[in-house]
């Protein structure tokens, strides 16, 4: 199978398209006539054009309101496909495709439109050209594959054939085994995209709201899958309508979408060993086993503040890097790094962002398989030059240029700490709060990326998505979703702000983009992590007395309970599962915080409901009373 993209899935203008889809990697490509219409060069010179870029024409489309039509507007149907055919010649193709007829006055009935597309595949062949017939989900007699494939079998012509879409079958919810029983050789060309479930128009939903396979809702796998059982090789094609992607950077959305192909084929592959592709083989999705390390970029007073906070956390200095300004703060089995270096890697990521985490490091089974695996998902490598004794970690550069690194204990590269770091000489502090475990890591961005970084994460580990849920910003909203580790080894919260008003927003203006905005810990006891944080001289997020007293109102809560909530900054919320309480840090730098929680039973969630009223918090400490908003 080869891979391929329809031009009117990116942004840009047609070189700037051929330019993209030749960097992601990608075989060939769809021409969306539009696109053609709308570039100023023949089709001979398009057709070199795209060869130039070594990339091969799949696919010419669409061809529309063909079949079924009445006598006296047939012939002039046959005359405009002729027109098209001498197009197609001169681009260098030979498919086009014909989606089914959506004119009022067109006619039903599977032997005429079977007889028409036999007729067209005849005038088709004489020219060297096939033709796919392609079922719309609003066609106004044919919206079904199966119908399609009817009409297909009984116009029996070689060069009549069909062509499948993930979305047209899997948005009417029609069975995708149904494929099963198609020859592949019939199926001329698959067409794949993925949506978020929502009920609409199934025009406009198509139009607007498609993604890329793995971003949305529909069992686009179990689709291809069956498709492969067919014996097809032919391409794989994404045909993406998609407001965001049409106005996004070309380059991205070209990666994005070859980064869900490959791995959308590698999970096929995988159901179905037959399954013929050319495709180095990839190595499992990664099983994360926890959060390693979260290293901030810092300098002078403000890493000293840092410092001071994560000792009023109950971390202690555990260590120092042999060569570089680098602190180890530790607690439970949580890992935080303080850099003050000013060259390399994290010191550029200061100067972009000021005080920010640069670096997150993930304990996985196999660091190599890890980085294979990425690298053949397209991200890029990343290196810095080594000092004596310091070991190679191998990481990849994050979204947003952050950068990941992966530990494992199989190559040793677990001892980084007993290799690179000597014991810090006792401050005093032997202070403990009880944190265990890094729970969550909240990255936020803009709303226009959250796609990319969900397929990001879901396609290089062994990850899901929760439901995307709303969080109400008094001064806009946040759309938020939940990636969690299978085992919830790892959590990651993104948070996409589409005004710079809210607090996400504002985070990300005022950092110039970093990504992780807060850090959430565990704690087995609150109450008591609380109490032991007065005596570090913790203080946290004062919350107003408006929330216990909903509390109390709306939940039948424990009085002593929650007069210890009240008194201790406490948050909670319940699910059908358990119970959650959160303590939240005031912000610092640029609007980072840190979080501590205590999940009781199995709750699921990350406090949604608390949202409104903690950012509202967060937004007076950031912005006391009688400060103008900027
Ligand atoms: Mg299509
Ligand atoms: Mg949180």
């Amino acid at each position: 199978m080869k891979t391929s993209i329809a031009t009117v899935s990116i942004s840009g203008n047609f070189e700037e398209k051929l330019t993209a889809i030749r960097d992601a990697g990608y075989d060939g490509l769809e021409i969306f006539e539009q696109d053609f219409i709308a570039h100023d060069a023949g089709p001979k010179e398009v057709g070199r054009m795209i060869r130039d870029h070594g990339l091969e024409i799949m696919l010419f489309q669409p061809f529309r309101d063909f079949e079924g039509l009445p006598p006296e507007r047939r012939q002039k149907a046959f005359d405009r496909a002729e027109r098209k055919f001498d197009v197609m010649q001169a681009l260098g193709t030979d498919l086009v495709l014909i989606c089914s007829n959506c004119a009022p006055d067109s006619l039903g009935g599977i032997d005429r439109a079977a007889d028409d597309l036999a007729a067209l595949g005849e005038r088709s062949a004489t020219r060297g050209l096939r033709i796919g017939y392609e079922a719309l989900a609003w066609g106004r007699h044919v919206n079904d594959h199966r119908d399609a494939w009817e009409i297909v079998r009984r116009a029996d012509h070689p060069n009549v054939g069909l062509i499948l879409d993930s979305f047209h079958s899997l948005a009417r919810r029609i069975d995708p085994d149904t494929i099963r029983r198609i020859p592949g050789d019939k199926i001329f060309f698959v067409q794949l995209a993925d949506a978020p479930w929502i009920e609409m128009d199934l025009l406009y939903w198509s139009r607007h709201f498609r993604n890329m396979p793995g971003e949305g809702d529909l069992p686009v796998a179990a689709f291809l899958s069956a498709v492969a059982s067919t014996g097809y090789d032919g391409p794989i094609s994404l045909e993406i309508f998609n407001d965001q992607f049409r106005s996004g950077n070309t380059a991205l959305v070209a990666e994005d979408g070859y980064r869900s192909l490959i791995a959308l084929m590698d999970t096929v592959r995988r159901q179905e060993p037959d399954l013929r592709v050319d495709l180095p083989v990839l190595p499992d999705p990664v099983a994360i086993e926890g959060t390693a390390f979260i290293e901030f970029c810092s300098r002078g007073a403000e890493a000293d503040a840092l410092e001071t906070l994560l000792k009023s956390l109950g971390f202690h200095r555990a260590g120092e890097h042999i060569a570089k300004r680098l602190t180890l703060w530790r607690q439970g089995d949580i890992r935080i790094l303080v850099n003050r270096e000013t060259e390399g890697y994290a010191a550029s990521a200061y100067t972009m962002h000021g005080t920010s985490v640069c670096d997150i490091g993930i304990q996985v089974a196999d660091a190599k398989d890890t980085i294979e695996r990425a690298r053949l998902l397209g991200s890029a490598p990343f290196h810095q030059p080594l000092g004596p004794s310091e070991l190679d970690i191998p990481a990849i550069r994050g979204l947003g240029g952050s950068v990941l690194h992966f530990i494992d204990r199989k190559s040793g590269l677990a001892q980084v700490w007993d290799v690179e770091f000597v014991e810090s000489a006792s401050d005093g502090t032997t202070a403990n709060a009880g944190l265990r475990a890094v729970d969550h890591i909240a990255q936020t961005m803009s709303y226009q990326d959250m796609l990319s970084w969900s397929l990001f994460y879901v396609a290089l580990f062994r990850m899901r998505k929760a439901p995307m849920l709303d969080v109400i910003d008094p001064d806009g909203l946040i759309r938020s979703q939940a990636i969690e580790a299978d085992g919830d080894t790892l959590r990651i919260t993104l948070n996409g702000a589409e005004t710079h008003r809210t607090l996400a927003g504002e985070f990300l203006a005022d950092s110039f983009g970093a990504s992780v905005q807060h850090i959430a810990m565990t704690t087995a006891d609150i109450f008591q992590t609380a109490q032991r944080l007065r005596e570090l001289h913790f203080a946290p997020l004062p919350m107003p007395t408006n929330y216990y007293d909903d509390l109390e109102a709306r939940l039948d809560l424990d009085p002593s309970i929650l007069a210890r909530m009240r008194a201790e900054n406490i948050l909670y919320d319940r699910d059908e599962g358990g119970e959650f309480f959160q303590l939240y840090s005031p912000p610092f730098s640029n609007g980072m915080f840190f979080e501590i929680v205590e999940r009781r039973g199995s709750y699921a969630g990350y406090g949604a409901p608390n949202a409104p009223f903690r950012i509202a918090a967060q937004k007076r400490f950031l912005r006391p009373k009688g400060m103008p908003r900027r």
